[in-house]
């Protein structure tokens, strides 16, 4: 399995338009964050998690010339907004598995009308094929791939975490159920919202996140969604050992 991020930014990227702050203004790469996104590669199989606002960027940065499927966690601008960029493959490959939960498609229909209700066709619509998905109902994409959706909270609104075998991703959350929690049992890689390092109403805190990384036991955790409050070098060291700040680029690999 290959997990490469492909954005880890909160939800206005980081650095943040006209912000002075130290982050936004570090010449660190580990700093300058696009928005939330991840590739899974597995057993030739190659699935992206949300088309970001940045996906065109994205993909042309991690030179993604195919994809099997797009899994989207939920309908927020920053995971949604580069779904029309999925053209380029439609016209190579022809029309997209998407897959996304029940909210998430009342959402992306009325958005993306267009799609959905063309009054056209042809002319560059985009074409996908969807797919619903319901929490703990797994599917797979070829032999050896397992995908399992697992429903977390963020605010009030059902999210998507996706655990790929013994992978997991779970973006944009601030609350976990026991029965998720006992669902990402066996982990050996999770990666994790963390805004940053203040309360927020939507997301988990450093310190929330660790509580749950204590309860799932992942073997590797890497945490994602990042604000400009966390400078990657100056703040890795409020981390424990098998836990870390992921930043955009970075691959890992079991
Ligand atoms: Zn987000
Ligand atoms: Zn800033
Ligand atoms: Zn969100």
């Amino acid at each position: 399995m290959k997990l490469t991020f492909l954005g880890t930014g909160t939800s206005t990227g980081v650095p943040s338009i006209a912000c002075d702050c130290d982050t936004c203004r570090s010449d660190d790469p580990r700093d300058k964050r696009l928005r939330v996104s991840i590739l899974i590669e597995h057993a030739g199989k190659t699935i992206l998690v949300d088309t970001s606002s940045d996906f065109r960027q994205q993909a042309l940065r991690a030179n993604i010339k195919y994809l099997d499927a797009v899994l989207i966690t939920h309908c927020h601008v920053d995971h949604v907004f580069g779904l029309d960029d999925i053209r380029p493959l439609n016209f190579r490959f022809g029309a997209m598995p998407i897959y996304a939960n029940e909210p998430a498609w009342v959402d992306l229909r009325r958005i993306f009308k267009y799609i959905f209700e063309p009054d056209h066709f042809g002319g560059g619509l985009p074409q996908l094929v969807p797919h619903t998905v319901h929490h703990n109902s797994p599917f797979s994409i070829g032999n050896e791939l397992k995908i399992t959706p697992l429903e977390v909270i963020h605010g009030k609104l059902s999210v998507m975490a996706y655990r790929f075998n013994n992978f997991a991703y779970a973006t944009d959350l601030n609350f976990i159920s026991e029965e998720t929690i006992e669902l990402l049992q066996g982990l050996d890689v999770l990666v994790l919202d963390c805004v940053g390092f203040k309360r927020h109403p939507k997301h988990l805190s450093l310190n929330e996140a660790l509580a749950y990384f204590e309860r799932i036991k992942p073997k590797r955790a890497f945490l994602t969604h990042l604000n400009h409050d966390v400078m990657h070098g100056r703040d890795s060291n409020l981390l424990p050992p098998n836990v870390q700040f992921a930043y955009d680029g970075l691959i890992i690999s079991e």
